[in-house]
């Protein structure tokens, strides 16, 4: 067994900057690289493409983007992590697994709640669909409190 490929989706909610800040301490302790990745569904890309001037490239590039920044505000030690960004489209958990299994990712860390983030909800649906799909071993998420500096 290794732990050498971490992975954290984000919908950049809170829950996915906990993710974050958590993946990135562990990958840091254990040298390990780290890929966050993005969701889109197709409704959301249609509807981002047909804006004018907006091709599929620059979405991407907007969404990179955004994981980079979301990265760069929850680590603190940057230039120790190895890390890169992918988006992928259709339905999130669906691509999240199958991401996972195709790439040798050795853990997932994931929030328990996301955007809609209601918190009477046990376990938000991407990731039971996630858990639901894969072998791959799914670290969550939940407090703030728990991962002081
Ligand atoms: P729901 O979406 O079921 O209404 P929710 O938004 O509170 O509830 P989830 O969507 O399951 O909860 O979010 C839990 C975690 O799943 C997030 O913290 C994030 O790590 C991941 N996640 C959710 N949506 C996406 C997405 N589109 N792309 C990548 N990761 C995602
Ligand atoms: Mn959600």
């Amino acid at each position: 067994m290794e732990l050498k490929h971490l992975m954290v989706p984000t919908d950049f909610s809170k829950f996915s900057d906990l993710a974050i800040r958590y993946a990135s301490f562990l990958a840091k302790s254990f040298n390990a690289r780290l890929t966050l990745l993005h969701v889109l569904t197709v409704s959301e890309v249609n509807a981002l493409t047909s804006q004018p001037g907006n091709p599929w490239e620059n979405v991407v590039e907007e969404f990179n983007n955004r994981m980079y920044e979301e990265f760069l505000d929850n680590t603190i030690d940057k230039e120790a992590i190895t890390v890169n960004f992918e988006v992928a489209v259709g339905d999130p958990a669906e691509e999240i697994a199958k991401f996972a299994e195709n790439n040798d990712v050795d853990m997932l860390v994931m929030g328990t709640h996301g955007r809609t983030g209601l918190a009477s909800i046990f376990l938000g649906s991407v990731t039971v669909g996630v858990i639901k799909r894969t072998c791959v071993p799914v670290t969550v998420v939940k407090c703030f409190e728990a991962l002081k500096e």
